[in-house]
């Protein structure tokens, strides 16, 4: 159904491969956690948004979407728009996204946590962007605040390794990378994956706090021995529900209406605002 009205929610998930088995937030066993409406779509100035669902956790509303709204026949860069337009006009300051990756660094083996605090944009998607009325710094760009609430949450729920730091290669898909690639990147990242860019442009250029949990679920090719097909949809099926009790989890920790971070103010308006407005005006 298509609904005009977009509600009001200060919270909003991008699901990624880790809750998409678990129809999140369905199934949890936590009476605080209520699904308000269900399956809704908004007009956006880039097309019809994907499906929304609204839920509860506690008072908080929480929007979310599945696979970054990603699907056949939309851009990733007009999925982007459509999702985070409808965020901001519902209102939405505070984005927890969740993701499976693969391996870089050598330290890391398979099934382990990783919240990073920066990431290396390899993709080549750099104009994704909503009205481009903000210069962007990217300093902090995964929340710091949001990311130790994502950290305590993890570390209460799950008891294997939680790295609590560390850079996310983002790179365009759908194949990953070759054992050239990983070797190239190896030294300066230490997973790598298919989102976050461009989420944390727009996420900055709404005022939004990113911040993300990713598991590692395959190795990186050349990094180590082959990696099965069979271990990465375990993972995927085995930990989906946890990874949905540590994101509700997150949310009953962080305050919306309360920031402790830079977010909000690491967006400026651009001073190349009327230089284009001139060079647009003479043709
Ligand atoms: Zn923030």
């Amino acid at each position: 159904m298509t609904n005009q009205e977009i509600p009001k929610a200060a919270y909003a998930v991008v699901g990624g491969s880790g809750t998409l088995s678990s129809n999140f937030p369905a199934g949890l066993p936590d009476e605080d956690v209520e699904i308000i409406s269900d399956n809704m779509h908004f007009e956006t100035p880039y097309g019809m948004s994907p499906a929304m669902r609204l839920f509860r956790v506690g008072k908080k509303r929480v929007l979310t979407v599945r696979m970054h709204g990603w699907r056949s026949g939309v851009t990733r860069a007009d999925a982007s728009r459509q999702v985070f337009w409808t965020f901001r006009e519902a209102g939405v300051r505070r984005i927890i996204s969740e993701g499976g990756v693969g391996t870089v660094n050598k330290l890391l083996d398979l099934r382990d946590f990783i919240v990073p605090d920066d990431y290396l944009d390899l993709s080549v998607r750099k104009d994704v962007m909503l009205d481009g009325r903000y210069l962007l710094i990217m300093r902090d760009a995964l929340c710091p605040e949001l990311r130790q609430a994502l950290i305590r949450a993890t570390k209460k729920r799950f008891t294997g390794r939680v790295f609590t730091r560390g850079t996310y290669a983002v790179t365009d898909g759908r194949h990953f990378e070759s054992p050239a690639e990983v070797a190239m990147m190896n030294g300066h990242a230490d997973i790598v994956g298919q989102s976050i860019a461009p989420e944390v442009y727009l996420a900055r250029e709404i005022g939004a706090c990113y911040a993300g949990l990713y598991f590692t679920v395959n190795y990186g090719e050349g990094i180590r021995e082959k990696w099965s097909h069979e271990d990465m949809s375990n993972i995927f099926y085995d930990d989906a529900p946890m990874i949905g009790e540590i994101i509700i989890e997150t949310i009953r920790q962080v305050n919306a209406d309360e920031r402790h971070c830079e977010c909000r103010e690491l967006r400026k308006e651009t001073l190349l605002k009327d230089v284009y407005n001139e060079v647009s005006s003479k043709g």
